[in-house]
């Protein structure tokens, strides 16, 4: 099937769209219209994720600064990657000590399970 033309969304200039792209294809493939095709498509991003920035700013601060030391200390319990200060002043007290404690428990469960898996057989093999 052949591709028909169309006029570009911001130049309005007639254009044959790229055969794979066919009718999706709305901006012609100038540097100055691919330019807005993605300024519209942040800006549209950024109205359906209205949050995300604020949420990112959260993400970054929550976490501890990685060094060498302290991808080791993660890597020995989890709970001390994160900077619980910043959570508690993002969410409050309340929402703060139950997320904490409940990652706490998932994280002492997930060790005790580690150390069975990794304790030696004392006994023999039955059944
Ligand atoms: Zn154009």
């Amino acid at each position: 099937m052949a591709v028909k033309k169309r006029p570009c969304r911001v130049c309005r200039k007639w254009f044959v769209p790229d055969v794979h792209e066919g009718l999706r294809q709305q901006f012609c493939t100038s540097a100055k219209c691919q330019k807005e095709r993605h300024r519209r498509g942040c800006a549209a991003w950024r109205k359906r994720n209205p949050d995300w920035d604020r949420a990112d700013r959260l993400r970054r601060r929550m976490h501890v600064e990685d060094t060498p030391v302290a991808r080791e200390t993660i890597a020995k319990d989890p709970m001390r990657g994160v900077r619980w200060d910043k959570v508690r002043a993002a969410v409050g007290v309340g929402v703060a000590v139950v997320v904490e404690e409940t990652c706490g428990m998932v994280s002492d469960f997930s060790r005790q399970l580690r150390k069975q898996k990794n304790r030696p057989k004392t006994r023999g093999k039955m059944g």
